[in-house]
């Protein structure tokens, strides 16, 4: 069973996390893109498509008049999509990865940390076991190496503590996703935080 990006997202909107509004599209017109806010974001997906961004699968800053063109090529050049999701562009911000993992022998447990193209070089993540309370969640957050990022580095604005813990609170707190989504494992990476919300840009779910 593949779970789709689009489908992961709707069930987290649907949960509270906020997430890019977008839209799917199956054939080739790109019509349905108008209602959206530019600058747009195209993503290809289909059954082998898991790194989008390695296999070329993501473009970012694009038009609504760039879309068909953009949506071609892609088709060209990957083997098997099934369609795309065309979603409005977050403002740059922190990124960070949140995730449920499953210990053997610890249970569903709560992962948050630095994201995006740092996830692997920095490791820079922390724990905290199922359900996390707020408190847990901000110790969590203060606990990562990179944390300064979150209060503001340089003159850079302080993200929305709030709102991110919130974030993580639906996701690992108490009657989160990580009961509903009972067996398996996922990952929103990256989330991107910045001085007025929080939002789940890509996401990720791995059944068991
Ligand atoms: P991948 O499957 O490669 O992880 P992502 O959906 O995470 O694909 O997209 C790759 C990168 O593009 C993200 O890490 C993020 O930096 C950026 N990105 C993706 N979607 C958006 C969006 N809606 N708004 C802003 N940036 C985005
Ligand atoms: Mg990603």
């Amino acid at each position: 069973m593949s779970v789709y990006e689009h489908e992961v997202k709707a069930l987290l909107s649907e949960a509270g996390v906020p997430v890019p509004r977008g839209v799917v599209i199956h054939e080739r017109d790109f019509t349905a893109a108008g209602q959206l806010a530019e600058p747009l974001v195209l993503k290809a997906f289909g059954p082998g498509l898991v790194h989008k961004s390695d296999a070329g699968a993501v473009i970012l800053g694009l038009r609504a008049a760039d879309l068909p063109a953009a949506a071609a090529e892609m088709r060209s050049r990957l083997p098997d999509v099934a369609g795309f999701l065309v979603e409005e562009q977050a403002d740059a911000g922190v990124e960070l990865i949140v995730g449920v993992v499953r210990d053997v022998a610890f249970g569903p447990v709560l992962l948050a940390g630095l994201g995006g193209v740092w996830t692997e070089a920095l490791r820079d993540t922390a724990l905290g076991l199922c359900p996390v309370s707020e408190r847990d969640a901000r110790r969590m957050l203060d606990s990562l190496r990179g944390s300064p990022l979150l209060y503001g580095l340089r003159g850079a604005p302080p993200v929305d503590m709030d709102a991110l813990v919130k974030l993580l609170m639906t996701v690992g707190g108490p009657g989160g996703l990580w009961e509903r989504l009972e067996l398996g494992e996922f990952e929103l990476n990256p989330v991107i935080a910045g001085p007025s919300g929080v939002v789940a840009v890509d996401a990720r779910y791995v059944p068991a």
